[in-house]
């Protein structure tokens, strides 16, 4: 579907990046207006506070609810900070609206959900409100571009996407990882499209965050949205990962923001030169994958002469160790090493099954 995006803020340069900050969850008066007087005057362009929220169990705070939303409209009225909040049903749209709320988001758990994003997409049918829409949970660009769909076509052009990492299943070092192919694959599909970081769900804990931020900015992102609160371990939501205002300050003062692009003609010969020998090496690579799969095949042809299996889990293991023990040495990470061997090997695998489910004629 060809979507036209109108930018989130008229009265702002889509240059310059969109900077979102405040609580997880409004919790009380006092703790929504110490962060937005703390915040204010900092580079804050959306303040945000999670109204009604979506906990992965029951019994865990589930927001203040619409009493919070009079709170947002005072944040407002004092500190001239535009506010945002979490939709995913009707009454939540009808009542952000009803208290001039300023940017409407669709949450991850939401995201997943077509019935509720088409639901959400109804009640704002006619409404000229920027939303910003959140990955789903799980890594499918389809569903994300989906619920960005559903929103434009109910007449939402003011739309932004934010980045919030993926649910994973194992060892990692965030919370949600980020796997930034797929952002930017988003990015690739939808060059209009802004895209902001939520460095803090990516992240879940404060040590990374910053290192997070900078990579977004080097990206090309178009802003972060970090959770920040007065007394982060207190916080009734998510406290491991939420930032006090002075370390926002901090981290804000030291992102470094990039240029998309310049003019200095010798730095665009040498970037042109540098992109010639990746592209060499691109199809290099790919040669040598395709001369690996010839081998494959060979291989198959010998175990279905002999009637052997196609996987043998003790080489596959010592290919993979060889692998991680070299590329270490060479500075690759064993993530990478594991995640490209095994799409290696599942690929010749299906190379090695062709050749050995191959009705061979002409012996008959
Ligand atoms: C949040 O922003 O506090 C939140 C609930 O995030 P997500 O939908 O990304 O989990
Ligand atoms: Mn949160």
């Amino acid at each position: 579907m060809d979507m036209i995006f109108r930018p989130i803020f008229e009265d702002k340069s889509a240059e310059e990046p969109i900077m979102i900050a405040g609580p997880c969850s409004a919790e009380t008066e006092a703790q929504v207006m110490r962060t937005a007087h703390e915040l204010s005057g900092q580079k804050v362009d959306l303040y945000r506070a999670g109204i009604w929220k979506p906990r992965t169990r029951p019994n865990s705070f589930e927001g203040v609810g619409k009493e919070g939303l009079g709170w947002l409209r005072r944040v407002k009225e004092e500190t001239g900070l535009r506010v945002t909040t979490e939709v995913a049903k009707t009454q939540h749209v009808y009542e952000a609206l009803k208290y001039g709320i300023d940017v409407l988001w669709i949450g991850a758990r939401t995201t997943v959900n077509p019935f509720s994003v088409q639901e959400v997409a109804d009640a704002l049918q006619g409404v000229d409100i920027p939303v910003m829409v959140k990955n789903p949970i799980n890594p499918d660009l389809k569903l994300w571009i989906g619920a960005i769909e559903r929103l434009y076509k109910a007449g939402i052009t003011r739309i932004a996407a934010i980045h919030r990492g993926f649910s994973y299943h194992g060892a990692t070092k965030y919370r949600n990882i980020p796997r930034w192919q797929i952002a930017i694959d988003l990015k690739r599909q939808f060059p209009e499209l802004p895209i902001i970081c939520d460095n803090s769900h990516i992240c879940g804990r404060r040590d990374i965050l910053q290192m997070v931020a900078q990579k977004a900015m080097d990206l090309n992102f178009d802003g972060v949205m970090t959770e920040v609160h007065p007394n982060p371990d207190e916080a009734w939501s998510d406290a491991k990962q939420q930032i006090t205002p002075a370390q926002y300050k901090a981290m804000m003062e030291e992102i470094v923001l990039r240029q998309p692009t310049t003019d200095d003609m010798e730095f665009l010969e040498n970037l042109e030169h540098l992109r010639h020998e990746i592209d060499e090496l691109d199809e290099e690579i790919l040669n040598l994958v395709s001369g690996r799969m010839k081998l494959a095949e060979r291989i198959g042809e010998y175990k279905k002469r002999n009637n052997i299996s196609i996987l043998q889990t003790s080489r596959w293991n010592e290919i993979l160790e060889r692998a991680v023990t070299k590329g270490k040495l060479k500075g690759l990470s064993e993530e990478f090493i594991t995640v490209m061997l095994k799409a290696i090997h599942q690929e010749s695998i299906n190379h090695q099954e062709r050749v050995m489910n191959q009705q061979d004629l002409t012996t008959d």
